[in-house]
């Protein structure tokens, strides 16, 4: 077996130059005094051009100031230090590339001299891996915000069609609920057609028979003196004629007031003027010993209203107070005004109403028990009650059953200026 020894400087030149990253030593005064190989080769220097160098001949320019201070505050603490790590340091090749490095200090002394051997590591690869890979994440984030920023307005588009679609969706309710509404008064207002012919049907058939009656009766008095007899028969006809209209009066106000066709006519007439016509009217249908008792001596005013209405309103209320009383009564009309209202009380010693119906008594169609052997349709109060609710009137009752009823009217004056 044979052996041979190495001496300490080629044991130490085996080591400096084999290890791959690059070692050097400067001393006190940072001159390189010596470098390996593999110094040499990162630098991209002949080994003669860089020992006796200072150090600041591989350092950029720039950091020159900041290393000095830096290798002077580390001689002085004597302990190994690695450098660059956490901080950029960069190295200078001979052809003018800088390049990143870190690098490790080991102070030492030999015979009293003070020496530092640094040696260094070439991070390029590393620094452009670690620069990629922010460089990827970069993209990578700016591709989420991207991402984020489209699927924010995809969902902005989105809640906006829906925004959209919830309007249209309230619309077509809207207009489906109006359509329903029309379909309704549509019905509602075959339904009150349908009951308008079968109570004209049914309303019509007496007078119409007692009117054919009459006119026959009638005919066969023909001599002179038979006068009186041929008149009571005319005034027969006459007063069911008079009922007949009352009723298909009514049905039209119903339908008009019902479709909005209803419009209120204002015009000045005199209250007395009216009152005469009405009354004489209703006298025409009065019972055997009925009388109307109403003011003689009724200071006249101008009103302005509409004529027809309230004549429609008088006559119904005095035609009912006749029909449901007997005969040998008194109806009474009292007419009141002041400033503001005018007011009619039409008082009669009839039938009076039952007090369990009189809750209903302007409902549409509505009779009391009592009523049902009397001719009628259950529509008169209600006009009426709609007219004064349209005319900013009112209306309301008191009624016993068997003693009689008052019903109480107010309108407000109205000025046509
Ligand atoms: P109609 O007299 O044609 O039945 P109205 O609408 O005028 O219709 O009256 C509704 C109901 O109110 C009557 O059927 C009747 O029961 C009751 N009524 C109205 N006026 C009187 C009255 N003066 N006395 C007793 N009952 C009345």
């Amino acid at each position: 077996m044979s052996s041979f020894t190495l001496s300490n400087s080629e044991v130490f030149s085996i080591l400096f130059n084999g290890i791959s990253e690059g070692a050097l030593i400067v001393n006190k005064q940072q001159l390189i005094v010596e470098l390996n190989d593999s110094a040499v080769k990162m630098f991209g220097y002949e080994i003669h051009e860089l020992k006796g160098q200072h150090i600041n001949i591989l350092i950029p320019q720039k950091f020159h100031h900041k290393h000095e201070a830096y290798v002077k505050s580390f001689i002085k603490k004597k302990e190994s230090r690695q450098m660059g790590v956490g901080r950029n340091i960069f190295g200078l090749t001979k052809s003018g590339k800088t390049f990143p490095l870190e690098a490790g200090l080991n102070p030492f002394e030999i015979k009293g001299e003070k020496y530092v051997m640094t040696l260094i590591t070439d991070i390029t690869k590393r620094v452009e891996a670690e620069q990629e890979i922010l460089d990827l994440n970069a993209s990578l984030e700016e591709k989420v915000h991207k991402r984020t920023k489209d699927l924010k307005s995809s969902v902005e588009e989105l809640s906006e069609l829906n925004d959209l679609l919830k309007d249209e969706i309230m619309r077509r309710k809207q207009a489906e609920a109006r359509i329903k509404t029309a379909l309704q008064k549509e019905r509602e207002l075959n339904d009150l057609k349908t009951k308008f012919l079968s109570l004209v049907s049914h309303e019509f058939k007496t007078p119409l028979s007692g009117i054919l009656t009459s006119s026959t009766l009638a005919k066969k008095y023909t001599q002179t003196e038979q006068q009186e007899k041929r008149e009571k028969h005319l005034n027969t006809i006459k007063n069911k004629v008079h009922y007949l209209t009352s009723i298909l009066n009514d049905f039209l106000s119903v339908e008009r007031l019902e479709t909005g066709k209803f419009t209120y006519k204002f015009e000045r007439f005199s209250l007395l003027n009216l009152i005469n016509e009405v009354v004489y009217n209703a006298n025409v249908t009065l019972k055997a010993g009925q009388i109307i008792n109403y003011p003689q001596d009724l200071q006249d005013v101008e009103l302005y209203q509409d004529r027809h209405v309230l004549e429609l309103i008088l006559s119904n209320l005095l035609n009912n107070a006749i029909k449901y009383s007997r005969e040998d009564t008194t109806i009474t009309l009292d007419i009141n005004f002041d400033d503001k209202y005018l007011k009619f009380d039409i008082q009669d010693q009839g039938i009076g109403i039952p007090e369990k119906d009189q809750q209903h008594i302007f409902e549409r169609y509505f009779r009391a028990e009592n009523a049902l052997l009397n001719q009628g349709t259950g529509i008169g109060l209600n006009i009426i009650k709609v007219h004064l609710d349209n005319l900013g009137g009112d209306i309301y009752f008191e009624s016993q059953e068997n003693k009689g009823s008052t019903f109480f009217i107010k309108l407000p004056i109205k000025h046509d200026n």
